[in-house]
């Protein structure tokens, strides 16, 4: 029975088997190199420990030399290979020379061997008497003398040993002790192995081949740490996946949270702009078509709310009206908080041209109003909320989502103007309209800066029709809308905080006409002073400023400023208009009788004259005076301040102002208001009581 040649032939196919495993499952591994190095130590053991088989093989004896040549050659094979592979297993950094070292002499020990007259280590190879083991098998046994250049080998596999074994020392100081552990046992084997076969070559007599056994042990040690090593790796890996994985999912919900925070209104809960914006850009591209309207729901009011109960309650409020818009709404529309309190509703409508999908959404709209016009009942408060609405009808396929939310502000727009509480209807002209608006607001500061506001004078005259006065009147020449009025662009620049430089510019080409005029008591130049200059800190020194710089006489200036002025900050207001009667400027309250507070801030501010409305002029004669105009005279002279009427047009309205006990007269009766230059000559004229009555002058009606 044969054991110890089958037993060979089973190394060398462990060895083929775990070189090609090596050289496979390395592949993707971090140091590829290394398991690499380690498959090709394999396959090169593998051949040396089947050419040890072939050796012992008594059928093989017949071609003895040339298995002995193949023997020697695997083995000069074998070194260079585990330089390679020792070198990265020893994390050796500058491997690579000795790698090449270890070829050169290896590779040139090869050479000798494969071409010389015999082998590199035997000069004659001769088969003994076969050996007979105990269980009958029989092993070849081979003899010889020694060659010339087998010292050289010994040398060589001697030092090739040496250098392994301070490999392994140095594995073991890195503190790397579980890869030096199997390379030490390696060198032990290999030491007795080659202590063994040095015994032999003394003492020659029969013996087996056990020269193949360490580099077996090599091979099947650093398997089973190489296996280990890369069943650490594959843990590791699979700790990172799940790992990775959970970072996965947790990113995803974040995702997932961060999109809904993106689209969801935090205090209603609704969705918002961006949620909106989107539904829009999909419904108007959907399949099949569809139509509808977009609603802008204004709430007035909450500001007030919110400063007089709070915020939180301002929250509910919110809150409360988002619940109903969507109650009312359902399933086929959307509700979304476009900002503060503002709302949207997106409804649906089966109509196919925009004008039924109005007429259908309309009511709709309507109900939603009345929806919010209930009251709220809110902890202890009862709240009820007007709303203004702006309405836009889509079509599929017809704009975008951001040109419907323009059409239906500008909608809102002219609803908060109108004081129009049912959802108004947006038209085209209100788009002009906006437009126009953003175009002036855009130009306003070239327009100051580049002299395009300049002042027209409307005089004032008393009983007599002596001028006594005159009003200045900003103009703005457009350079495309050409001539804007004041109502239009006075409102701008308060909203877009032109006000400011305006104003200054106002005052100051004022100032300079009055210093041009050559003017006596009781002539006054009036100037519009809007509420936002008068709440300026630098109110009197842009007063001062202009005083000085034009030399201007300030107790022939009167400024004009709105009811709406005084209710703001009463004690600084006081204190300004204090300021101005010690320069000698007198103060006038403009379109009186028009706003809140009327009869209340007489009592309460320094004021020296009371300008009437020229809607409470408009409707009068002097058949049906107006009582309540005779009531503002009355209460005017009763505290001693002059009484001006503007805005009178017809003879008969100046004689029941007049016999009312009104003082001073403005209107288109007897001046339209007249550029700069002409009131000069008017002035000076009257100066000279040359012409004592004014007449009807050249100002086109705006
Ligand atoms: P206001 O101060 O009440 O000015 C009187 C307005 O009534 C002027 O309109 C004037 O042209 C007009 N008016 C005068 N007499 C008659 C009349 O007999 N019939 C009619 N129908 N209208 C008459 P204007 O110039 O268009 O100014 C409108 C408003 O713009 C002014 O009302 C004033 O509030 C504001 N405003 C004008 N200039 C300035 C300014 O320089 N600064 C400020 N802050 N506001 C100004
Ligand atoms: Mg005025
Ligand atoms: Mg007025």
């Amino acid at each position: 029975m044969d054991i110890w040649i089958p037993l060979l032939w089973l190394a060398t196919g462990i060895c083929l088997f775990a070189g090609i495993h090596f050289l496979q499952a390395g592949r993707a591994q971090v140091n590829a190199q290394m398991f690499r190095a380690f498959g090709v130590t394999s396959l090169a053991v593998a051949a040396y420990i089947g050419a040890g088989a072939l050796m012992q093989t008594p059928a093989a004896t017949a071609s003895a030399e040339w298995i002995e040549r193949l023997h020697v050659s695997a083995a000069c094979l074998v070194w260079p290979i585990a330089f390679w592979f020792i070198s990265l297993y020893s994390r050796l950094r500058a491997w690579r020379g000795w790698v090449i070292a270890s070829a050169v002499v290896f590779g040139s020990l090869l050479i000798i061997n494969n071409t010389g007259t015999h082998s590199l280590l035997m000069a004659n190879v001769e088969f003994m008497e076969p050996m007979v083991l105990p269980w009958g098998e029989r092993v070849a046994q081979v003899t010889g003398t020694s060659a010339p250049w087998a010292p050289a080998f010994y040398l060589a596999t001697l030092v090739a040993f040496c250098w392994g074994f301070w490999r392994c020392v140095a594995l073991w100081r890195m503190g790397e002790r579980r890869r030096a552990r199997p390379l030490a046992i390696y060198l032990v084997l290999q030491l007795i192995a080659s202590g063994y076969s040095e015994y032999y070559t003394v003492h020659p007599q029969p013996t087996l081949g056990w020269d193949a056994l360490p580099f077996l042990a090599l091979v099947l040690l650093l398997s089973r740490a190489l296996s280990l090593e890369l069943r650490s790796y594959a843990a590791a890996l699979d700790t990172s996946n799940t790992a990775l994985r959970e970072e996965i999912g947790l990113r995803s919900q974040a995702d997932a949270e961060l999109r809904l925070m993106a689209y969801t209104d935090t205090v209603s809960g609704l969705p918002n702009r961006h949620a909106l914006a989107d539904w829009l850009a999909a419904t108007l591209t959907a399949k099949p078509p569809r139509q509808g309207a977009l609603v802008v729901v204004d709430p007035q009011r909450f500001a007030i709310i919110n400063h007089a109960l709070g915020h939180r309650t301002g929250d509910l409020v919110i809150r409360e009206i988002g619940k109903r818009l969507s109650h009312a709404v359902g399933k086929d529309g959307l509700v979304a908080r476009l900002s503060g309190d503002e709302f949207a509703v997106a409804v649906l409508t089966q109509a196919s041209a925009p004008d039924a999908a109005l007429a259908q959404a309309t009511p709709i709209a309507e109900t939603l109003r009345k929806k919010l016009a209930e009251p709220f009942q809110i902890g202890a408060n009862t709240l009820s909320v007007a709303t203004h609405m702006g309405l836009a009808a889509f079509q599929h396929a017809h704009g975008d989502g951001d040109e419907l939310l323009r059409q239906a502000y500008a909608a809102l727009h002219e609803a908060r103007k109108t004081l129009h509480h049912g959802p108004l209807v947006f038209v085209q002209s209100m788009q002009t309209q906006a437009e126009r608006r953003l175009r002036l607001e855009f130009d306003l500061r070239a327009g100051i800066e580049n002299g395009q506001m300049h002042l027209v004078y409307q005089p004032q005259v008393n009983h007599d029709g002596k001028l006594v006065g005159a009003e200045a009147l900003l103009r703005w020449n457009h350079p495309i809308y050409g001539a804007v009025a004041p109502q239009e662009f006075i409102g701008i620049a308060e909203d877009s905080g032109h006000m400011p430089a305006l104003g200054r510019h106002v005052l100051h080409m004022a100032c300079s006409m009055l210093a041009g005029l050559r003017v006596h008591d009781p002539f006054r130049l009036s100037v519009n002073i809007s509420p936002w200059q008068l709440f300026l800190a630098d109110f009197m020194e842009t007063v001062h400023t202009a005083i000085r710089e034009t030399g201007a006489d300030p107790r022939r200036l009167t400024f004009e400023i709105t009811e709406t002025a005084f209710i703001h900050d009463i004690p600084d207001a006081v204190a300004k208009l204090r300021a101005l009667a010690e320069l000698g400027i007198r103060v006038s309250i403009d379109d009186f009788g028009t706003g809140y507070a009327s009869i209340a801030l007489l009592k309460t501010f320094p004021v020296d004259e009371l300008k009437i409305d020229q809607t409470f002029v408009r409707d009068m004669t002097i058949e049906s005076p107006d009582r309540f105009v005779t009531a503002m005279i009355a209460l005017g002279n009763a505290m001693g301040l002059q009484v001006v009427a503007e805005g009178v047009e017809r003879e008969d309205q100046r004689a029941a102002l007049a016999q009312m006990g009104c003082h001073v007269f403005q209107g288109y009766l007897f001046s339209r208001p007249i550029p700069a230059a002409t009131l000069a000559e008017r002035v000076a004229a009257a100066e000279a009581g040359r012409a004592p009555n004014i007449t009807l002058a050249a100002e086109p009606r705006p």
